[in-house]
């Protein structure tokens, strides 16, 4: 049996120490928020759990985060619709609407898909083929494919402007940066596993039921939590890890699994024990993107499907230009789950709680996030204009709201190191750090997917790892 310390509650810490109890390991985890589950946590407002972040959860129960809950005696409701969103897709000043089924593999929808979006008769045959190669890809094609960028592999296949726009906007989605930066291979994995698994889900009484399982679960193997404790400093000696110490006082460990990210880790553990090679290789990674989010807690229920995604009415090309070069788009790409259509259980009857994501700089304090907001809310009344006269609250998320939340002050990123070529795959850092026993666990090592799927991922390959070094 090991003395294990994991510092941080996010879906990586506690599913990695969930794991790690349940092998029979001493696991103690310390949070330097006053509540768990990090970037997928949720807070109580007017009798009601609402996610303070994620929302929609690409694979529920067939995937990892699911399998973690079980592992652990623990049971996740996911509520499923099918059609999974509505698209709403602005063309040449029109907005058409069409439904996103949950399963896109049968032929016939990938051509009514297809038909949706506007493929014109002379391009259909290159986009089907695009979407039979992500759908039939194996793991040597998506490996040999990690070091492109998406646009250009679609580009090998198609350059029809509305696969371009809907990929681009599938893609922001997905990681949180667009097209022309994520990686081919992440997004083909990502798609063809989301595909065959058709398991686009809602955790019955919001996101934040996930860290709440893997903390019972935890605890019933005799882990514990403590909040409001954060790690002031890893603590290693002649090569290895010794422990941590925290706000009040310091641990012993034999094994210490860090969630708060490899920057802050490595501000935690020091370059004099990672070594300068680590410290260069985590200086040089580059963070996801960001968004504007606004809540709105309404009188009514006004919109009838669990999602909304709206394509705007703008080239694949351009479309997130704005984030770099400033200004703010005439039409904004925007997703909303629409919780009460989600999770009906969880918002007061006969009232909607929809939440309106549109992405933005991820930069702290940016001015640049109000104006996204403003934006946003006119696009939004102008898309359901009874909206409006029925708002009876509205919550605001911005990038120093994320940042609060996973301590990282420089930038408020979805989802932590980006999805692009050079930091994924085989160039994913590595969960062992060149410390004996101190292991990074989360978005930032060693797996793939999408958000706290991939957190999960992390989690369990983290745990799998330190189970068979360490015996317990
Ligand atoms: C607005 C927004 C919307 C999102 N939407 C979705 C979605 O719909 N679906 C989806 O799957 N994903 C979504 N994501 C992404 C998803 O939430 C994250 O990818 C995932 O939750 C990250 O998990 P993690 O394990 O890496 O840890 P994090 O959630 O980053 O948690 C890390 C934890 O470590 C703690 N910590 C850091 N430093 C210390 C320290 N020194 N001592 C103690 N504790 C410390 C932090 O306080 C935090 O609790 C969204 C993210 C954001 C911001």
């Amino acid at each position: 049996m090991a003395r294990v310390v994991v510092v941080g509650s996010g879906i990586g810490g506690l599913g990695c120490a969930a794991l790690l109890a349940k092998q029979g390991h001493e696991v103690q985890v310390f949070e330097r928020n006053d509540f768990i589950g990090g970037r997928c946590s949720s807070s109580e407002k007017d009798g009601m759990s609402i996610d303070n972040f994620a929302h929609i959860f690409p694979i529920g129960n067939k995937g990892p985060l699911g399998m973690i809950a079980r592992e652990v005696g623990e049971r996740i409701e996911f509520i499923h619709h099918d059609p999974a969103a509505l698209v709403y897709d602005a063309r040449g000043g029109k907005v058409r609407i069409f439904p996103e089924p949950l399963d896109i593999t049968p032929l016939p929808a990938q051509a009514r898909m297809a038909r949706n979006l506007g493929v014109k008769p002379n391009k259909a045959f290159g986009s089907a083929r695009l979407f039979r190669k992500i759908l039939k890809a194996n793991d040597a094609f998506i490996d040999a494919n990690d070091d492109k960028t998406l646009e250009s592999f679609i580009n090998e296949y198609t350059d029809d402007p509305n696969v371009h726009r809907f990929m681009n906007v599938f893609c922001y989605m997905m990681f949180t940066i667009s097209y022309r930066r994520a990686s081919a291979g992440e997004f083909i994995y990502c798609f063809r596993e989301m595909s065959k698994a058709a398991d686009i889900s809602y955790p019955k009484g919001s996101a934040g039921v996930l860290p709440i399982a893997y903390r019972r679960g935890l605890e019933r193997y005799g882990g514990q939590v403590f909040l409001r404790d954060p790690v002031r400093r890893i603590i290693c000696r002649e090569g290895k890890v010794a422990g941590v110490a925290t706000e009040t006082g310091e641990v012993e460990a034999d094994i210490v699994v860090s969630n708060a990210g490899i920057d802050l880790t490595l501000e935690l553990a020091g370059v004099e024990n990672l070594g300068e090679e680590f410290a260069a290789m985590a200086r040089r990674l580059q963070y996801s993107g960001s968004g504007a989010v606004a809540k709105y807690f309404l009188s009514k229920q006004l919109v009838d499907a669990p999602v909304i995604i709206h394509i705007p009415d703008a080239d694949a090309g351009s479309m997130f230009s704005f984030i770099e070069e400033g200004g703010t788009p005439r039409d904004l790409m925007m997703m909303m789950p629409v919780v009460d259509r989600l999770d009906p259980g969880s918002v007061r009857a006969g009232h909607s709680l929809i939440i309106a994501a549109t992405p933005g700089v991820a930069e702290p304090g940016n001015e640049a996030t109000g104006r996204l907001l403003e934006a946003l809310e006119r696009q939004l009344f102008r898309l359901f204009p009874e909206m409006e006269n029925n708002v009876i609250w509205r919550q605001e998320v911005r990038p120093e709201h994320i940042a609060r939340a996973t301590g990282r002050k420089r930038v408020g990123d979805s989802v932590g190191i980006a999805q692009i070529p050079g930091q994924v795959g085989r160039n994913k850092p590595s969960p062992q750090t060149p410390v004996e026993g101190l292991y990074l666990v989360g978005m930032d090592a060693g797996a793939r997917g999408i958000g706290t799927w991939q957190a999960a991922a992390s989690a369990e390959k983290v745990a799998a790892l330190i189970g068979e070094r360490n015996p317990a």
